[in-house]
């Protein structure tokens, strides 16, 4: 699915306390496309992703994917997409303490009253080395097994295109690397579309196409 980020502003608050989170980014997404987007803390970066990704609405600006604007349909028909053809992978995880490994990789199956592909789970899960921990609650798993918990999540439904929000930001180095090369590896797998951000200039130089964001204002990287 072609997406097509068109002059999206965000601010927040008014008047002294007047914050310009984003300002007038673009930028276009095709089938397929690995982007990184770079930047310091508080630029902007987790603004424009939420945006993209429909989890937040901008204050100008359009977002569409093929013909269709996401921020001017209802909210019920908004989260059924996002459930269906976006998968977001946080940087805290934000797995449901509550419930086992599998429960929160199928949990977003099951708000869309599907059921598991029994097959596909199991490779997935495979894949990214979880068999064993399925059945454990998320405080019984080590941080990298939780974000591959939480890869699987974003992958169970199929989904076409992969945002990921600083995915080894709260990870040591040796386990960031691992949940890297499992989402490259993925990605490259299933033909995904991968949106990535980070302040790691390797992971960044991972991608196909890169951007930088500063003070709200993202532009692309030039080939060197
Ligand atoms: P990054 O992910 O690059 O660290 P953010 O997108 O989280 O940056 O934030 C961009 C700017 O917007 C920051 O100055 C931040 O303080 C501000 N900001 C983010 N969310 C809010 C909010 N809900 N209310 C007010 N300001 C916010
Ligand atoms: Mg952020």
């Amino acid at each position: 699915m072609h997406i097509q980020v068109k002059d999206i502003s965000k601010i927040y608050g008014a008047g002294e306390n007047k914050v310009v989170a984003l300002n007038r980014a673009t930028i276009t997404i095709n089938e397929g496309d690995f982007i990184s987007i770079m930047g310091p803390s508080g630029s902007g970066k987790s603004t424009l992703l939420h945006i993209i990704s429909g989890l937040d609405v901008p204050t100008s600006g359009q977002v569409l994917y093929g013909d269709t604007d996401i921020h001017h349909g209802n909210d019920r028909e908004l989260s059924a997409f996002r459930r269906r053809k976006i998968g977001f992978i946080f940087q805290q995880f934000n797995l449901l303490p509550v419930l086992s490994a599998q429960e929160n990789i199928i949990m977003p199956l099951l708000l869309d009253k599907q059921r598991p592909d029994e097959s596909y789970l199991h490779d997935l899960t495979g894949y990214l080395g979880i068999h064993a921990r399925l059945t454990h609650l998320p405080h019984q798993l080590s941080g990298g097994q939780k974000q591959r918990v939480a890869i699987a999540r974003a992958l169970i439904a199929k989904p076409d295109i992969i945002f990921a929000d600083e995915p080894t930001g709260n990870l040591d180095s040796k386990s960031g690397g691992e949940v890297m090369e499992m989402l490259c590896g993925l990605r490259a797998k299933m033909n995904k579309t991968l949106v990535i951000i980070t302040h790691d200039p390797h992971i960044a130089e991972m991608a196909v196409c890169r951007f930088t964001i500063v003070d709200g204002i993202l532009s692309e990287v030039t080939a060197k």
